[in-house]
């Protein structure tokens, strides 16, 4: 394949940045590798891997003669990440990122761009509870969603780049407005990750005649709480980022279970029959 972009910078080299990194090297796609981050530790070990070809913990030294440059650290951090790089971004440089709420990110860092470099908001549907350069993976996107969320003042060819490089990796570019995507993911990423770490918090607290409830667990409680062993602090930054659009999902889901309790309260069959009947439809129709 003819490479789409010659000099990458990732600056986060994780299980987001690390595994996009891999599936544009494997596909011939990227001329070059800078690898940045904050421990070296991490650096050396996705240096090692193959990921990168040079590693750095000095943004502004790493993104330099970059033609795209790709964020994947905590998303309260991506802003400032942006506005440290900015001085040191070449014309024409493209800027995007894989955080997993855009609103904020997107309207800032498009703010922070210096004049002729473009920022493209997007965000790869696709991951695991494992962080760190070690746990990234080339096949990861393959398959999976990749969210763009371009916006008024987004560049159409700098646009058209970011969809090539996702298209590579095996992902399906889709785009949405930033708004839009952050009150769908609230529903169905940010409310199912904050009701694991919930219910995780609630079972092994449980004060059940001194037991160790948590030693009883089986596969459904491990299936259903996977999520809860994510990395805290991102999903500590992922739930301040996307505030409004999540409490409004953890009110909706309050008043579901509220009225869940209400039927078990009430020993209504029918209307228990009929709450799990419905979410069974709703769960089996997921293809
Ligand atoms: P990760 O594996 O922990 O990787 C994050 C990387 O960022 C680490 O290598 C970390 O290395 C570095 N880092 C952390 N804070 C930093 C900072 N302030 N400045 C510079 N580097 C920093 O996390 P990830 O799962 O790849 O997630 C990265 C991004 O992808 C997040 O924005 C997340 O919302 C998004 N995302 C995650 C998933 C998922 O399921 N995991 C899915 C889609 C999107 P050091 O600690 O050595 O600096």
């Amino acid at each position: 394949m003819s490479k789409i972009i010659n000099r990458l910078a990732i600056i986060g080299v994780g299980l987001i940045g690390g595994s996009l990194a891999r599936a544009l090297r494997e596909a011939g796609a990227v001329g070059s590798v800078a690898g940045i981050g904050r421990s070296r530790a991490n650096l050396e070990e996705a240096l090692s891997l193959g990921i990168c070809d040079e590693i750095t913990q000095d943004a502004l030294e790493g993104v330099r003669g970059a033609d795209m440059v790709f964020i994947s650290v905590p998303v309260c951090a991506i802003p400032s990440v942006v506005a440290e790089i900015a001085p040191s971004l070449k014309p024409g440089c493209i800027v995007t990122d894989g955080g997993s709420v855009k609103t904020a990110i997107v309207r800032e860092c498009e703010a922070l761009m210096p004049a002729g470099c473009h920022f493209v908001g997007g965000h790869p549907i696709a991951g695991t509870e494992h962080s760190g350069a070690s746990a990234s993976f080339a096949t990861l996107y393959r398959g999976k969603r990749c969210i763009l969320t371009p916006t008024s003042h987004t560049d159409k060819a700098a646009l058209a780049t970011v969809d090539r490089i996702w298209r590579v990796t095996g992902a399906e570019v889709c785009a949405m407005e930033p708004g839009h995507h952050d009150r769908i993911f609230a529903e169905i990423s940010h409310l199912p990750h904050a009701v694991a770490y919930a219910l995780v918090h609630a079972v092994g607290t449980a004060d059940v005649e001194g037991e160790n409830v948590l030693s009883y667990t089986a596969g459904g409680f491990r299936d259903f709480t996977r999520i809860a062993s994510s990395d805290p602090v991102m999903w500590r930054d992922i739930s301040l980022m996307n505030r409004d659009a999540l409490l409004k999902s953890i009110d909706g889901f309050s008043a579901s279970l509220a009225e869940l309790r209400r039927r078990i309260d009430t020993s209504d069959q029918a209307g228990l029959t009929e709450f799990f009947t419905i979410a069974k439809q709703f769960r089996d129709g997921i293809v």
